[in-house]
């Protein structure tokens, strides 16, 4: 094993292998095109309010834990909440369109350049790997085995399974055991500042933030990452 490489990484799922809020972002905006007729309004004006939405409901914790155990709730309350903004209320517009949403949802989703390849290299080079991804047990399964992610793993900690998510502490202690780590030869990657850097830095483990949107820290977080990187694959190169 290279000495570059800790004994142990444990990996976040969602807009760190998987490119979820980007496949999402265009299927809202396909969507947006596809229902701004019957809703009345202009496409952009409408993509760009549920965008709005979208961010509104996810910044908060609460809505947030509540949201990604039921998805389609929360995607049909965007829209509602959208539509509301606009002065153009209609409920049955913002099922039919969550609907539409949802039918498309999955297939829509890929994993980041190389990033299967990156995972596939540190397994090769005898790196034990955790992952542990928040979010309905269902859901999140389901992407797992759709992107071969099983076979990876040594350990796979999927919030609605296990019955916590992350930022709590047991999930991080779960995944150490299994990998048979101590939090110093460790390392946590992921792209949510509190659940994959602050709460596991605490731990002793090293955090690594993935700023997939290449935006940079935000000005009012007080989170300092051991290492940002914009992609996994940064990772394996040398
Ligand atoms: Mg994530």
């Amino acid at each position: 094993m290279p000495d570059s490489y800790p004994r142990a990484i444990i990996f976040d799922l969602d807009d760190t292998i998987l490119d979820t809020t980007l496949s999402a972002d265009r299927l809202w905006s396909r969507a947006a095109e596809h229902f701004s007729e019957r809703a009345g309004l202009d496409a952009k004006a409408f993509d760009q309010q549920m965008k709005a939405s979208r961010e509104w409901f996810w910044s908060d914790p609460e809505r947030n834990r509540a949201g990604r155990m039921d998805l389609y709730k929360a995607r049909s309350g965007c829209v509602e909440h959208a539509l509301q903004m606009l002065n153009a209320s209609n409920a049955e517009l913002a099922t039919a369109l969550a609907d539409w949403f949802t039918e498309r949802r999955v297939t829509a989703m890929t994993p980041f350049d190389g990033a299967i390849e990156t995972l596939q290299t540190l397994k090769a080079a005898g790196v034990r790997l955790a992952l542990i991804s928040n979010g309905k047990g269902e859901t999140q399964r389901d992407k797992v085995i759709r992107f071969g992610l099983e076979p990876i793993f040594d350990c796979i900690i999927l919030e609605g399974e296990f019955g916590v998510g992350k930022p709590d502490r047991r999930v991080f202690d779960h995944a150490l055991t299994e990998l048979n780590a101590t939090p110093s030869n460790t390392w946590i990657v992921g792209d949510n500042l509190q659940w994959e850097v602050a709460a596991p830095q605490a731990l002793g483990i090293k955090g690594i933030w993935v700023d997939w949107r290449g935006a940079g820290l935000p000005t009012d977080t007080d989170v300092k990452p051991d290492r940002i990187i914009r992609s996994i694959s940064e990772l394996v190169e040398s």
